[in-house]
């Protein structure tokens, strides 16, 4: 037998295009959807994480408004999806619901994913949805997004969102099955490409331009998107989805070609955090918290005793030991205000100095990098 395509993974997401999930004519596969929620809810079941990035608000809206004949301008197809996301988000309430699934919705755009601070909210918001068994279904926000901050298509906006979360994998189910030496539609010697170790430029030459009748992106975007995931540690496949039960046939190890991460996820993440040029500001520990986190535990605020700088929640600090020597960066979990307000409090007074409801940490150990230490700093996330 041959392997289960999706087997060494545990975080997955899966982005589906326009194209799967409506008929030219318009209208919603709901049969498709039905079997796609069926095999969505056999990984669910094996413990897998899943997060769904769906298109189709416009091909929606536009039938749903009557647009279906023109092409779109800029503020029609702002429209469509607006009125297109709410039909999309009742298709998936409703098909994952048939599983007893619960859904979330979360529209995102660009400032979001580059963002820190909206960055750790939106995947805060996410981790917290899939602790609760939900499904979250994350789509961009067309209807308000401008030309110059869109992503304009899912496949960049599917990799960030799986880098964000720290998914080990990105599915992207597409009408082709994978990535092929030339475009075979043009040409019939093309041949395909089960695995790909690095994207050369030789890759995405192979890429091509071509788009089929909804989607945005084409192969061109799947690649960069292959960039995004990979450099990130995240692995990606490009799978056929137009037919029935697209990832149980990924299961029984269909075609499809998988890109493979470049790096690590802790690697990426410790890359990203050391990368900050500029501390925003820093945080002095006391010989107890800088043992707590010398043994991968997250900085509480009664470990700290000294903070200079003014920081927003997301910025990168310094961490310091009690003689100013700096052992660690992180991404600080409150702002330098509330932070002032906390340090040297014991967690559980926190609620009463900066209102309930707000986190206790001051850096979450997934976003505190040890300096000079090996990965055990590192976490998984949720
Ligand atoms: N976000 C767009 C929609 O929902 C689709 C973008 C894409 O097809 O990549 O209609």
């Amino acid at each position: 037998m041959r392997a289960n395509a999706l087997a060494p993974y545990r975080r997955i997401t899966i982005k589906i295009g326009s194209a799967l999930l409506v008929d030219k004519t318009g209208k919603l596969r709901e049969d498709w959807l039905d079997g796609l929620a069926e095999d969505i809810a056999v990984l669910k079941e094996g413990g897998r994480d899943i997060v769904i990035v769906s298109s189709g608000a416009i091909a929606l809206g536009r039938s749903i408004l009557g647009l279906s004949a023109v092409a779109l301008t800029l503020e029609q197809s702002q429209a469509a999806a607006s009125a297109g996301q709410i039909a999309l988000s009742q298709a998936w309430a409703d098909a994952l619901g048939r599983q007893n699934i619960v859904t979330g919705q979360i529209l995102i755009t660009p400032n979001i994913t580059e963002e820190r601070r909206y960055f750790l909210n939106a995947r805060t918001t996410i981790a917290t949805l899939l602790g609760l068994g939900a499904i979250p279904i994350i789509n961009e926000n067309d209807s308000v997004a401008t030309a110059e901050i869109r992503y304009g298509d899912n496949d960049r906006l599917s990799a960030r969102v799986a880098t964000m979360i720290e998914a080990d994998c990105l599915v992207l189910l597409s009408d082709i099955d994978g990535l092929y030496t030339a475009p075979p539609a043009k040409d019939p010697t093309a041949s395909h490409i089960p695995v790909v170790e690095r994207i050369t430029p030789a890759i995405e030459a192979m890429a091509g331009g071509a788009a089929s009748h909804l989607s945005r992106g084409g192969m061109t975007t799947k690649v960069e998107a292959g960039k995004i995931a990979t450099q990130a540690g995240t692995a990606m496949i490009i799978a056929k989805g137009t037919e029935a039960h697209p990832l149980r046939a990924l299961i029984e190890a269909g075609t499809h070609t998988l890109f493979q991460p470049s790096t690590t996820r802790a690697q990426s993440r410790k890359r990203w955090i050391m990368g900050t040029l500029a501390v925003a500001g820093t945080l002095q520990l006391d010989a107890g918290a800088v043992r707590a986190l010398m043994q991968g535990r997250s900085l509480l605020p009664i470990g700290v005793t000294r903070i200079t700088g003014e920081f927003e929640r997301g910025d990168t600090v310094g961490i310091t030991d009690p003689e100013g020597r700096e052992i660690a960066r992180g991404l600080v979990g409150l702002d330098s205000d509330d932070a002032r307000l906390v340090m040297g409090k014991r967690s559980d007074f926190i609620g009463d100095l900066i209102g309930v409801g707000n986190r206790t940490e001051m850096v979450h150990r997934d976003n505190l990098v040890l300096i000079g230490a090996k990965e055990e700093a590192s976490h998984e996330l949720g």
